[in-house]
């Protein structure tokens, strides 16, 4: 699959993921709570890039973006593939991921469904 890398046609690709089934095909799932409801627009997590004891990873669920405001990291569904590897790459590979292995793996996630 060939993906013009501009960021329209980024954001128009990855809204076909959903990003609390990526993080559970990642090895994380513990929602603390769905912020917003009954809309349920936000997830809220415990962050994963550092210690802490309440969730402070807040999850826009219908763009598919994250911030912490423990830490202050924030990004799309690829910075999130690529900062975990960055962060800790065990669970998904044995290194940190580029971005054009981030897509690969969230190809391979998705037919993995
Ligand atoms: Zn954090």
């Amino acid at each position: 699959m060939r993906i013009k890398t501009n960021r329209k046609n980024l954001d128009e690709y990855l809204k076909q993921f959903d990003m609390l089934t990526v993080l559970s095909q990642m090895g994380i799932d513990a929602v603390n709570e769905f912020l917003g409801s009954p809309k349920k627009d936000f997830a809220c997590i415990k962050c994963m890039f550092h210690e802490e004891i309440t969730g402070s990873f807040v999850i826009d669920l219908k763009h598919n973006t994250f911030k912490c405001f423990g830490c202050g990291i924030t990004g799309d569904l690829i910075d999130l593939i690529m900062l975990y590897t960055d962060y800790d790459p065990t669970p998904l590979g044995d290194n940190s991921f580029d971005f054009f292995e981030a897509i690969r793996w969230l190809e391979h996630a998705k037919e993995a469904e």
